[in-house]
């Protein structure tokens, strides 16, 4: 785990990030984004569930909204408006065509170059196991690049007004245990921050620290982590696809 981590490819305008729940950006990628969106691009979100099973303490119903509020407040801190939900069924989104293919319309309207989404793999590393959403979303993201390029696939979409868009040139993955590149995280760390501080309710019903410190320490750890691999600079770490 020593290899150097490449920097990002810089020479696109649109990105979309596609995650499972709201907060799955905030742990770590916001950074990245936010100085993405100062070098002058577009990023949209775009979140399977609403986050409804997230929180032991609050119902189903009352959770979707919460969340929902706290992830569009995210994003704008960040400088990302667009914020879109497929809403998919939080805790047991299934990988498949019906998701891959809610995805590839995503792509076909926002029509990025990037596209980003969160650890696909079974685990984080070692011996700490993934969640089912994270791998299904991920591998369904990283299907949907090529899908939304191939008229074939899915023909409904074009009949609905979405021509295929073949212009994916990487998919990046968030908080994969095997990345290969880097943004370096500092610019971008004090809205990081507060971005993931969005996620008031989630946090407070999470962890019994001080919602500041915790956010600071976790960013903090993530980023410092990968400094060794990126020229000693904190940094967000990605394993980039290439297409
Ligand atoms: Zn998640």
């Amino acid at each position: 785990m020593t290899d150097r981590l490449e920097p990002m490819p810089a020479d696109w305008q649109r990105a979309l990030a596609v995650v499972a729940h709201p907060d799955d950006l905030e742990y770590g990628a916001a950074a990245a984004i936010a100085s993405w969106v100062d070098g002058g691009r577009e990023v949209a979100y775009l979140l399977a569930t609403r986050g409804e099973a997230g929180i032991a303490t609050m119902e189903p119903a009352r959770a979707a909204e919460v969340r929902e509020r706290e992830q569009r407040a995210s994003a704008a801190v960040v400088g990302v408006s667009s914020v879109e939900f497929l809403d998919h069924r939080d805790g047991v989104v299934e990988y498949g065509p019906a998701l891959r293919r809610d995805v590839a319309a995503a792509i076909r309207r926002h029509r990025p170059e990037l596209v980003v989404t969160l650890n696909h793999r079974d685990t984080f590393g070692g011996t700490s196991w993934n969640t089912p959403d994270h791998r299904a979303v991920g591998r369904a993201v990283l299907d949907a690049a090529a899908d939304a390029g191939n008229r074939w696939i899915f023909p409904e979409l074009a009949e609905q007004g979405l021509p295929p868009w073949e212009g994916v040139r990487w998919v990046a993955v968030a908080a994969s245990p095997r990345p290969t590149h880097a943004v370096e995280a500092g610019p971008g760390m004090e809205r990081a921050v507060r971005s993931l501080l969005e996620h008031r309710a989630y946090i407070e019903a999470l962890t019994d620290a001080d919602p500041e410190t915790y956010v600071r320490g976790f960013l903090g750890r993530a980023t410092g982590d990968t400094a060794a691999r990126f020229g000693g600079r904190a940094a967000v770490s990605f394993e980039l696809f290439p297409r």
